[in-house]
Formats: structure tokens, sequence, C-alpha cells
């Protein structure tokens, strides 16, 4: 049932017949709007004209037009905006220049799922979500390869926009790595249960609730911090390089005990019990409601919280630990000074 799709399944020329709008240039929007110009697609970038990137993408070459604009010229229209934003641009500056046959593409399918954007019948829409962070999507391109991307199409109004969609991946390099085939409903489902249960959520509270364990027993943070946090990413990158039996080989004999015998200790039926409880949350609408919601009022809640996060002993304790090991970040740009970011 799998499909997956590589560049001997895409035709580039669908695309290249098209005009196409990229709106929004930040993590995605840079990465999509500089791999199609450079593979000579006929690109325009759509943005608020008082916008910060405004000089940015203009000094990369490419057209600036406002969104609206972008997509009345475009038959192609990429929205790489912030989801909690679509719904609002779609509605004033979208909506009216979606005229027949035009196609319009998503990365993260969280405003279809979620029924906040419901595009006219005769449009065609698409996802090509690419399961990595924009500065890789643009790098891993200068390199030669690409960053795997879902494909997903929820309306084909003209009967092409699956090799619409898959002619966007391949222009984008995805083809490259591997395009898999999905839907809207479960890449935004699946995407939305990994970053609040493993990827962010889970494991950052994982990490605090050890450290904590070991200051509160009267152990040195610096060997909580190394222990909990820090030996963290060696742990997972044996895990990402040869799965859990592959890690549980590096591991000590003792190590690998420790782990099948209290593992389980940890993560409980309770813990997975809970794991459904969110996971429904997600599938009935209830999370993107409260988010929606909390975007509303201004996002109170998320601000105290994330506040909260920052004042924890762990993050002093790690900016002191870090400053005496700067091959830990060495030649890279620090996360916090790219625009935007995501788990994918
Ligand atoms: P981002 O926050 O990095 O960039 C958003 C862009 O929209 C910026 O250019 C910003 O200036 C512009 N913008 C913000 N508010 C605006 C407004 N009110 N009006 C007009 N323009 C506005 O966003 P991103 O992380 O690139 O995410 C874009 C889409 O890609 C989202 O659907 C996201 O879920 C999806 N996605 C992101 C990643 C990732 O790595 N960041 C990965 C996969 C999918
Ligand atoms: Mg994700």
């Amino acid at each position: 049932m799998t499909t997956m799709y590589y560049e001997k399944d895409a035709q580039p020329e669908l695309l290249m017949a098209k005009k196409v709008a990229i709106l929004g240039y930040g993590s995605q929007g840079h990465a999509h709007a500089l791999n199609l110009h450079d593979g000579g697609y006929d690109v325009r970038v759509g943005l608020r004209l008082e916008s910060s990137s405004v000089p940015k993408a203009e000094a990369a070459g490419l057209r600036v037009l406002s969104i609206a604009d972008a997509c009345a010229e475009a038959d192609v229209i990429m929205v790489l905006l912030p989801d909690t934003e679509q719904k609002h641009i779609y509605d004033t500056d979208i909506a009216p220049h979606l005229s027949a046959g035009k196609c319009l593409l998503f990365a993260h399918g969280f405003n279809i799922r979620f029924d906040r954007i419901k595009p006219p019948e005769d449009v065609d829409v698409a996802m090509i979500a690419p399961k990595g962070p924009g500065h890789l999507v643009r790098r891993t391109y200068l390199e030669g390869g690409g960053v795997p991307a879902l494909v997903a199409v929820e309306h084909d109004a003209t009967g092409h926009a699956h090799d619409l969609a898959l002619a966007y991946a391949n222009a984008l390099g995805a083809t490259r790595a591997g395009v898999l085939e999905t839907t809207f409903s479960e890449e935004t489902e699946t995407d939305l249960f990994g970053e609040q249960v493993v990827l962010c959520g889970g494991v950052t509270a994982l990490v605090r609730a050890g450290y904590e364990t070991l200051v509160e027993a009267g152990y040195q943070p610096e060997s909580a911090y190394f222990e909990c946090l820090h030996e963290l990413k060696l742990i997972v990158d044996l895990m990402y390089e040869e799965g859990i039996t592959g890690m549980r080989f590096s591991v000590s004999d003792t190590a690998e005990y420790g782990d099948l015998t209290r593992g389980p200790r940890v993560i409980t039926p309770d813990v997975k019990a809970e794991m459904k409880k969110i996971l429904t949350e997600i599938q009935d609408g209830s999370f993107a409601a409260e988010w929606i919601l909390e975007n509303e009022i201004g996002r109170p809640r998320y601000r105290e919280l994330r506040d909260a996060g920052k004042r924890h002993p762990i993050e002093q304790i790690g900016a002191k630990l870090r400053a005496m090991m700067p091959f830990v970040s060495a030649g890279k740009q620090k996360v916090s000074e790219i625009s935007g970011g995501d788990t994918d």
C-alpha cells in the first residue's frame, strides 16, 4: 500500500509551464523560492511589502509582489505563512484570486484538516510537506541532495493535481530523497502527535524530570545536566543510525539491563493512556480549537509557559556548560537566529 515517488516519477514540464507564487519567506519560504528559482521555474514571492524579508528576497534575485498580486498572477500558490495566520490572509488576499483550475499548495495540513480554509470546488488542493526544517531544504538541495517530503491531494479539480504536486516536490529536491503518499489528515494528526508526545513535549518533560530528581537528591547540577540532557544526543544519534537494538548494542550490558527493566516503569500504561487522550484531542479538533483561541486572545498562556520554561535552572546550567564546549555548536548557525522553526 505504501507508495514512494522518486525523480523518475516526476514530470518537471508540468510545473515549468506554470507561474508559481511562494507566499512567505521564512524557514520554508526562502528554501522553496530559491530552489525553484535555481531550477529555472517561474517564481514570484508574495510578502507584506513592509516586511523585512522583502530586501532579502530581492537581494537573492527573486521577484517580490504583495500577497494579493502574487496570487493574482500565479497558477500554483504555495502557502508558507505561519499556520495561525493563514486563515485571515487566505480570506483577504488569496481567496479573491483563486480562479478555476489554479492549484493551492500547503506544507502542513492544519488549516485544511481543521476546516479553517475551505477552497472552492474548481481549485486543486494539495500538500508537499518537507520532513525537515527549511534551512536543510535549502542546504541539502545545494549539496545535490534533498529532504524527503509527503505528498497528499485533498481535492483534484483538474485531474492533474497529483502530478503537479509531484512536479513541485521534484523542483524542491524532495524526489531525490523520496516522496511518500499520505493524506492531509494523516500528516496533520501524526505531526501534531509526534511533536506533543515524543519529540518536543515528551522529551523535554522527561529530561527536566530526570534533572530535577537528581538535583533534589543532592547531586551536582552539572552532573545532572550532562547525564540527562547532554548525553541524550549521543544516545539518539545511535538510535537514528542503527535503531533501538543498535543503540542497545553500543551501551554497556549494565545500561541495557537498566533500560529493559526500568524503562517500562517510567513510561507506564498510564502514560500511554494519556498519549491516547492527547491523540483523541488532536483527532476531534479540540487541540486545534484551543490553539486557535489562544492566538485570538494574544497568546497569554503560551507566553507564560514559555517564560517559565526559560527560567528553569537547567537553562542556566546548560548555558554555562555549553559555553565551555564551543565544539557543540561550532560551524552551525544558532537555531534561534534562523527565522521560524518546526520539528519536521
Ligand atoms: P515562518 O514563521 O518561518 O515564516 C512565515 C513567513 O510568513 C515569514 O516570511 C513571515 O514574514 C510571513 N508572515 C508572518 N505573518 C504574516 C502575516 N500576518 N502576513 C503576511 N506574511 C506573514 O514559517 P515556516 O516555519 O516556514 O512555516 C510555513 C509553513 O510550512 C507552515 O504551514 C508550517 O507548518 C510548514 N512547515 C514548516 C516547517 C519548518 O521547518 N519550519 C517544516 C514543514 C512544514
Ligand atoms: Mg513535525
